[in-house]
Order: C-alpha cells, then structure tokens, then sequence
C-alpha cells in the first residue's frame, strides 16, 4: 500500500504569478507550486509537497551513509559558546555565527556545523584504538546568517545538512574513510539525478583528494568552477592554482621614468601609452589586519578579494580608505609601484621573477617602464588572487579553461588534527600509548540539494522532479464531470494498493485547465488523466518530462506504473 493524496485535501495553494522578491528558478516554482513558503529572510517552512520531496532525499543521504557504514546520530543544534572558544570559531565565524544567551547570560550559539562537538562525543565514547574508525552522521538543521539570502532554499539562514565525521588512528584510514564518502556521495547524486562535478577546492592541492567540492551545473549557481576539456582537470575557480614560471630578465633595459599626466587609472595609462593594459602592473593597496599592504597584478586583470581573503584567513582583509593616505606622502593614489615601495608585497604568479612591467613610480603624474620583479623589486608572497577567465590556461596541461558557474551540494574535507589537537582527542593504541587521532568532515546540503535539482530539471511549464525524489509517482487528474472523478478515484486505490504513490485532483469546480497548469507545475513525472474517454474506462497517460502521451485502460495503467 502506498499513500493516495486527495488535492481536495492537501494544504497546497498554487500561484499563477512569480513572487516578486524571487531570483532563481528554483525560489519561484518552490514558491508558486506550493513546496515551501518564506518565514523570514532565509528562514524556510517546508510545505506537505516539499517535506515529501525533502524525505526523499534525505531517505537516499540515508541510505548511502548506512551503507558504508555510517552511524546516525542527532546533536543539538544549540551549542554551548565554549568548545567554538577553544577552536577560535566563536570569533572566526564573525557575522555568520547566531549567537545568544540563555536567562544566566551564559553564552551560546546556534550550530553553524559541528566538528567540536562531534570531537567530544567521540573523546568521551572512544577511549582505545578498538573502537575506531568509527563515522557518525546526522540530518540536522544549521544555522548561518549569511549575508545575502536571496535565493530561496539554494540559500537558508536556516537550512538542513547531512554532515557526517570519520575518525581514524592512521593517515591510510583517514584515506580510507575519504574515499568511502566520495564514492557514497557519487551514488547519492547519481541517485537524486543531480547533474554534478568532482572539483579540487582547496587551492595548492593540484590534483590532490585533501577537499573536494561536489557542484550542481546550473546558471543560478553561486559558485563557478573551471575545467578543463583536454586533461579533466576541474577546480572551483577559487582554488585554481597557478605556477610561478621564472622569466629571462637579463635582456630588460633599465627603469626608466615616464611622465604620465592624468593617468590615474590603467585605461588611461595604457592609452597614453600605447601599451596593452596586460603590459602593466596594478597595484592595489589593501588594509591585512589593519597592516597595508601592496597585492600586485597585471592591469587587464581583476583582484578576487574573496580569494585574497581565503589566502591570508584568519587575517581580516580590507580595502584601503582616503583616511590611510594621510599622513603617508610616500603612497601616491594611482601612482604606486613596487619598486622602493616598502609594504609587504604580495603578487600574482604571473608576476614571476624576470617579467617587465609598466607600473607607478610613487611620484604624481609619474610612471616607470622595465620594472622588472626579481631585479627592481621583490615580491614577498605569490598568491593567486586575480578572477581566472574563460580561457586562462589550465594549470594542469596549458590548454585553455572553461568556466560555468554551479551550486555547491557537498564538500568532503580531510581535516586532519586541527580538532583533535584542540581537544586532545586520542585514543590509546595497540603499543598501550596514546595516539592523536585524525578527522574528515563531509557534508551535503540536503535543503539546498532539493533547490539544485529543481533548477536542473525544470521547463517552462514547472517543476519535473526525477521519480527518486518526486512527491508522487503519478499524479491522477480528473478532468471534471461525475464520472471522471469516479475513474481517477478507482485507478487511484488501485494504483495506491499496489504501491503506486499518487497525488490525485479530485477537486471540485476547477476547471481542466488549471488541472492540467498545475499538475505541470507540481512536476510529478507521470500524469495520467481521465478526461474524453473516461466512459469507456480509458485514461491518458502523460510523460511529464517529454510530454508523450498514451491512451490506456486503468488494469494497462496499473501494469505499467508498478513496473
Ligand atoms: P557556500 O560556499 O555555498 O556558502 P560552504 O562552503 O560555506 O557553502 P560548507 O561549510 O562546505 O558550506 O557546508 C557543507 C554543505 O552545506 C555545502 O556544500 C552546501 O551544500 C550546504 N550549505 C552551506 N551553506 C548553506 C546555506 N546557507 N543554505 C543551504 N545549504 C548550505
Ligand atoms: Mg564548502
């Protein structure tokens, strides 16, 4: 027996119109087909359809997670302030952490997710080496007050993870337990139907497995990755590496000062001058722990500041104001270079030792050519920090990179001690002395991942959920008269005691056509309709998908649904 859902009773109220405050494809036919409805900014109500459709992809999370061992557990999700103390969250976290206080004025926080107390779960449970590995998971509300919730689910100040914990004695078993997630993962979203990319996310980890991104496709993606069509080479953009490749400066000539009136910018400069903007040296000036800083980069190229941020975390990076000039002559807007400049420098690859650059001279007005790095100036740090483009080159193999943007869906992450040495989590080995134990942290956004397959699978008519995760199986529409009502009901029960799930429209005084808009919009993958022929017990069956049709007696239909 499966469930038959009455619309004649189901809490939906379907909108012809857009919510005018949605941005993504997903936002507006969550919305409009009655999944989900906003609470507050970020802050999400999982309608009966959408619970039905969140089910199904936790049951699959689930399932894969048993299956390679995995053992369900369910923390709280309000947490004491103290164990995110010891690790240095509770500040790190700035802005993102819910924090509050209990009647004593004891501090707390809402979980934004859960290494430290999962550390001490497994301090107080796990003493020797026996009982590890050991890999706990849950399905768990968290919280994160991100800055810009715009985009529905894809996006919650409060959304659903599966985050899952491996603990392990040895570096081969925190391997093991890594590769047993990501091949978990790759089942779960082949599973879910999730269109989806294995990319490298942590930067310096060419080709390395320390952290990896599982990425949705999809335009509304906040996320963009680069791949490589030649050697397979995909990163997310944010982790793409380049190599600092040394140059032949000997042939440069000496620096030689250009005068460069109203030239403030590299537009200006590069005209004035003649040169292509990639011939020149920008240099922008960023405030590193109140500390300036110079990052230099080539003029036709963009400074990522939220990659900079991620190089030099915990670090807090800032843009330099009018107010940090003062009193500092030797910094004059628009004109800086790094030659004689004494700031930390910090430089993208392409800056590499031996190049050649048109760049400020620290003097109004004035620019220098033949700045050369390694000989004019040194560079302090190489970081990569610049936006890549559509077509830079890969890393890997040179050939020319592709770049489309994506939603981040899961992140597995070799951790290493960095908790267990914050929390002295050891466990005592088979020689009698303690060994320090090792982590991985690996996580799927089940909420999120019930947004990037509606983005990925809908049309223009609505939601089309692959039949794993649809709220129904089948969703019986009863075009209108007496008659027609009778034949969807008995091809329901029918369909519902052979283990059919359907959604079936028995509602009275709606006219077919708004039948039919909605049962597209809701997205089941079969419609069957007992509509013209119901008279002679014959219903049409619809692909929601391709949208085929089919005529068929109510036993043909039972025989091809249970299949
Ligand atoms: P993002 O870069 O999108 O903010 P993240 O890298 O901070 O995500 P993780 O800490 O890696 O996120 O969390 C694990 C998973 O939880 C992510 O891969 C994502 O699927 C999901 N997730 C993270 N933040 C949110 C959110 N605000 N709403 C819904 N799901 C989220
Ligand atoms: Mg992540």
């Amino acid at each position: 027996m499966a469930q038959v859902q009455r619309m004649s009773r189901l809490m939906v109220k379907t909108l012809r119109d857009d919510p005018a405050d949605a941005e993504t494809l997903s936002h507006k036919l969550l919305v409009r087909a009655g999944y989900v409805r906003r609470t507050s900014a970020g802050i999400w109500s999982w309608l009966p359809l959408g619970k039905k459709v969140f089910d199904n992809v936790s049951r699959v999370v689930r399932e894969e997670m048993d299956a390679i061992g995995g053992q369900e557990v369910l923390l709280p999700a309000l947490l004491p302030k103290e164990p995110y103390e010891a690790s240095g969250r509770w500040e790190e976290y700035g802005d993102l952490l819910f924090r509050l206080k209990d009647r004593k004025g004891g501090d707390y926080l809402l979980g934004p997710t859960h290494e430290e107390i999962f550390t001490q779960v497994v301090k107080d449970q796990c003493t020797s080496y026996k009982d590890l590995p050991v890999m706990l998971y849950q399905i768990q509300t968290k919280y994160r007050d991100e800055a810009r919730p715009r985009s529905g689910v894809l996006r919650g100040r409060e959304f659903q993870m599966k985050d899952s914990y491996s603990f392990d004695t040895t570096d081969e078993g925190l391997a093991e337990s890594y590769a047993l997630h990501r091949a978990a993962y790759q089942k779960i979203f082949a599973r879910l139907g999730l269109d989806h990319r294995i990319v490298s996310a942590v930067s310096g980890a060419m080709g390395g497995s320390a952290s990896e991104e599982f990425l949705a496709p999809a335009a509304a993606g906040e996320d963009t990755f680069a791949d490589c069509p030649n050697c397979g080479y995909a990163a997310n953009t944010e982790a793409v590496t380049f190599a600092v490749v040394a140059a032949d400066g000997s042939a440069h000539g000496a620096v030689e000062e250009l005068d460069t009136p109203d030239t403030p910018t590299i537009e200006t400069l590069a005209d004035h001058l003649g040169v292509p903007a990639s011939a020149t040296l920008k240099n922008l000036l960023v405030k590193v722990d109140g500390e300036i800083v110079a990052v230099g980069v080539p003029g036709d190229r963009e400074v990522d500041l939220g990659k900079l941020g991620e190089h030099l975390a915990p670090a807090e990076v800032e843009l330099v104001t009018a107010e940090d000039f003062e009193g500092r002559p030797e910094l004059v807007r628009g004109y800086v270079g790094p030659q004689g400049l004494k700031l930390r420098y910090i430089a993208d690859p392409r800056v590499a030792p031996g190049t050649a650059w048109v760049t400020g001279a620290n003097k109004q007005d004035t620019h220098a050519r033949n700045v050369v790095a390694g000989r004019d100036f040194e560079v302090d740090d190489y970081l990569d920090v610049v936006v890549v483009e559509d077509g830079d080159p890969c890393p890997n193999c040179g050939d020319r990179l592709k770049l489309d943007r994506a939603i981040e869906i899961g992140h597995i992450f070799q951790l290493g001690r960095k908790y267990a040495d914050t929390f002295q989590l050891d466990v005592l080995g088979q020689n009698g002395k303690p060994v320090r134990v090792t982590m991985g942290s690996y996580g799927i956004g089940v909420s999120r991942a019930v947004a990037a397959l509606a983005e990925q699978t809908a049309d223009d008519q609505g939601l089309c959920w692959p039949a794993e995760v649809a709220p129904a199986d089948v969703h019986v529409v009863a075009a209108g008269k007496a008659l027609q009502t009778e034949l969807a009901v008995e091809v329901s029960e029918k369909l519902g005691a052979a283990g059919v799930r359907v959604l079936v429209d028995d509602r009275q005084g709606v006219s077919p056509g708004v039948k039919f808009t909605d049962a597209e919009l809701i997205g089941v993958p079969k419609i069957l309709v007992a509509g013209r022929r119901s008279s002679e017990g014959v219903l049409e069956l619809k692909d929601r998908r391709t949208g085929e049709r089919e005529e068929m007696t109510v036993e043909e239909a039972i025989a091809r649904l249970t299949v």
